[in-house]
């Protein structure tokens, strides 16, 4: 799709394929993807290091798997969750992206820590709220602007 990312990135699944769920993108989610990875680009740019996508692209059936929000961006091809050890942790990668999300065109970001594990997660899309664009999800709930997590 873009020089550093693949569509098979995008849209690989281990739950999918063990539950063998088709994660294949429609037409329309497959134009969003390819924004996504024009996002991703920017990012790996800015970051200077390689990033590892560890959820992209959903179908339905997938994202309920998984237990994603019904609402979910990864549904519609509009988001990409990460990591860049490279770079640092989630923590940092989230720090040195917060200034940058509207030259980067990062719709939304959200540093995310749950169940032991954190990953960056960006959107396309722009939340409503503009207060909603920046943001830390932990075990204990959802804040606004990227939060020391454990
Ligand atoms: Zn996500």
């Amino acid at each position: 799709m873009t020089p550093h990312f693949t569509l098979a990135e995008l849209t690989r699944s281990a739950k999918a394929a063990s539950l063998r769920i088709n994660n294949t993108p429609d037409a329309a989610a497959l134009a969003r993807l390819q924004t996504l990875a024009e996002l991703l680009e920017r990012i790996r740019a800015q970051l200077g290091v390689p990033i590892t996508i560890t959820s992209a692209y959903r179908c339905r059936e997938l994202n309920a798997a998984v237990g994603g929000r019904t609402s979910s961006d990864h549904m519609q091809g509009e988001a990409a969750d990460f990591v860049a050890p490279a770079f640092g942790t989630p923590y940092d990668i989230c720090r040195a992206l917060a200034p940058h999300v509207s030259t980067l065109g990062i719709g939304q970001l959200i540093l995310e820590s749950v169940g032991g594990k954190s990953w960056v997660h960006v959107s396309t899309r722009q939340p409503i709220k503009s207060v909603n664009r920046v943001i830390t999800i932990t075990d204990a709930g959802t804040e606004a602007g990227i939060q020391v997590v454990a």
